[in-house]
């Protein structure tokens, strides 16, 4: 039997993001500051959001002649100007592709190309590879354009403040938005298997997880009394969810940090007083384990959401030993625009090493192996179901209707199991997806770059531990041409690959010899095979 949340269900309404952030009650003043830079030099007040947004959108709209569904590609680190072109792109009917700003050229191309954006938004340390990846996709440079505080000389590239159109312009299409089919990103996600993919995402699929993590753990954080720190990348959807949408529709201010950098993130905690952090495993590491924590004062911390990929009981108990800050643990994948599963604060030390409970609107069932549906407590494989779940993989029908059941729930491709207080918990993953720090690492992809290496012959990529970062990272094993298998040969391949691939891509696992790639009948490589391998080589002799 499926389960359904311990939560009662809640409302919904039929409106697009636009609608649920401008058009709807709010308890808190238009003068609200919503984003604020780390440096505190810039801000923008729920007021200013909207209004930089319509003069955007509405430039978007009479002067490059914008039309529904069509895709801006945000290339860019956080910035406090991010929600306003988002919300600007929402109000012309558009849709957002946010890309990581570690990406090369080929990387962002690839992304741009898939998903036909048509212009781009990026900073001035970007511009050079989004020029390169704008040529290679053939958007014309004058699509090309700024946010941020930096101004450029040499490309006569505008700043996006200049798209704008300030007076008699109205909402593209009014009311003709349509919140269940109208996409509102496009985020690139691997999924279960193979390239990258298309995630769409919709506006009521967004709109959902918004109230639906107000829902489960709203109560507990409020405007006027919490700050949020703004660490997590806006072109992950938990930063976009949690970060951007989520302050707005909250009135909950945000401090905006471009990069995260230790020392920066600790001296905002202390001087913006934040109360509330969303973060990726590996900064709770370095909380728990830096000297340099102990200068500064995290007292104003009333909780750190870690999400993104697996927190051990041990870590928790570390960081918590040390500083005596809470911390719980959130859920979710690009698919289910992320949150599904979070600790309620309350519950953040009785259900530790849990992801928590589900939130409301959801149903969940777990399946064996051999595809038999498992009772509540026992292991299987986590599928989904809920208003947050994606539309399916951008012009991928056949990834779409593998990564669903008939009956409308989602693979996550996840494995654990729920307790008899409806805590979920993770154990293992049944997919190739690799997570470096909480980035994403596709096997197919680093395994399709690999080929072009003239010592390679054949190449499987696998995630292995490490344990001291608290992290996967990827391995290639390697079928060499030429019998080129040495120490030598292994590091030159690693240090080639690293030149070809954004910074999380690399092969920090190493490069390892192998004969032959284990693999099925069908030609499927056998990953499993080569997991138990590295086990066994990484194994303490
Ligand atoms: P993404 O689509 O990049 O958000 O990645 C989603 C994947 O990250 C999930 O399918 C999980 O494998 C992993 N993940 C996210 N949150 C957690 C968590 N709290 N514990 C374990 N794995 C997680």
């Amino acid at each position: 039997m499926p389960t359904r949340s311990s939560f009662a269900d809640i409302h919904i309404p039929n409106v697009d993001l636009w609608g649920l952030m401008f058009e709807q009650p709010r308890d808190f003043s238009d003068s609200q500051v919503i984003y604020r830079s780390v440096d505190a030099t810039r801000q923008y007040t729920w007021k200013d959001v909207r209004e930089a947004a319509t003069a955007f959108g509405g430039g978007l709209r009479n002067l490059w002649d914008w039309q529904k569904g069509d895709v801006l590609n945000i290339f860019a680190p956080n910035d406090v100007d991010f929600a306003a072109i988002v919300y600007g792109v929402f109000y012309a009917g558009g849709i957002v592709s946010p890309a990581n700003p570690a990406y090369s050229a080929e990387e962002l191309s690839f992304q741009l190309t898939n998903s036909g954006s048509k212009a781009i938004v990026t900073t001035t340390d970007f511009l050079a590879t989004a020029l390169k990846a704008a040529k290679q996709s053939n958007i014309p440079q004058d699509r090309v354009i700024l946010l941020g505080n930096g101004r450029d000389a040499s490309h006569g590239i505008k700043h996006w403040t200049s798209i704008r159109k300030t007076s008699g312009s109205s909402r593209y299409l009014g009311r003709k938005m349509d919140s269940d089919k109208d996409l509102a990103f496009l985020v690139y996600s691997s999924g279960t298997t193979g390239l990258p993919k298309g995630v769409m995402l919709s506006h009521r699929n967004i709109v959902a997880d918004v109230l639906m993590v107000k829902g489960a753990v709203g109560k507990w954080y409020s405007s006027g009394r919490d700050k949020i720190l703004g660490v997590l990348p806006f072109f992950h959807i938990y930063g976009l969810t949690g970060l951007v949408h989520q302050p707005l529709h909250r009135g909950i201010e945000l401090v905006v940090m471009p990069a995260f950098n230790l020392e920066v993130f600790l001296r905002a905690i202390e001087e913006h007083k934040i109360t509330f952090i969303y973060v990726a495993p590996p900064v709770i590491v370095r909380l728990a384990r830096d000297k340099v924590v102990d200068r500064y004062d995290l007292s104003s911390i009333r909780m750190i959401t870690s999400g993104a990929a697996p927190l051990t009981r041990e870590l928790v108990d570390a960081l918590h030993k040390r500083l005596d800050i809470k911390i719980n643990q959130a859920y979710g994948l690009s698919e289910t625009s992320p949150m599904t599963h979070t600790q309620p604060w309350d519950e953040w030390y009785s259900s530790v090493g849990s992801v928590g409970k589900m939130f409301p609107n959801m149903t969940a069932k777990y399946i064996s192996p051999d595809g038999q549906e498992v009772g509540p407590g026992e292991t299987g494989e986590l599928y989904l179901s809920g208003p947050n779940i994606f539309k399916g993989y951008w012009k991928n029908e056949m990834a779409t209707k593998d990564a669903m059941t008939p009956d409308g729930y989602f693979k996550t491709g996840d494995v654990g199991y729920q307790d008899q207080d409806h805590n979920f918990y993770i154990t293992d993953r049944v997919k190739e997806l690799i997570k470096y720090k909480g980035f994403q690492v596709a096997p197919a992809e680093l395994e399709g770059k690999l080929m072009d290496h003239p010592g390679i012959n054949d190449v499987a990529v696998i995630g292995v531990n490490d344990e001291q970062q608290h992290t996967e990272v990827p391995r290639a094993y390697v079928v060499a041409a030429e019998g080129k298998t040495t120490k030598q040969d292994a590091e030159e391949i690693v240090t080639w690959f690293a030149g070809k691939v954004a910074n999380h891509k690399r092969l920090r696992g190493g490069v390892r010899f192998i004969d032959e790639i284990p693999k099925s009948a069908a030609g499927k490589i056998l990953r499993r095979v080569l997991k138990e391998k590295a086990k066994q080589e990484d194994a303490p002799k």
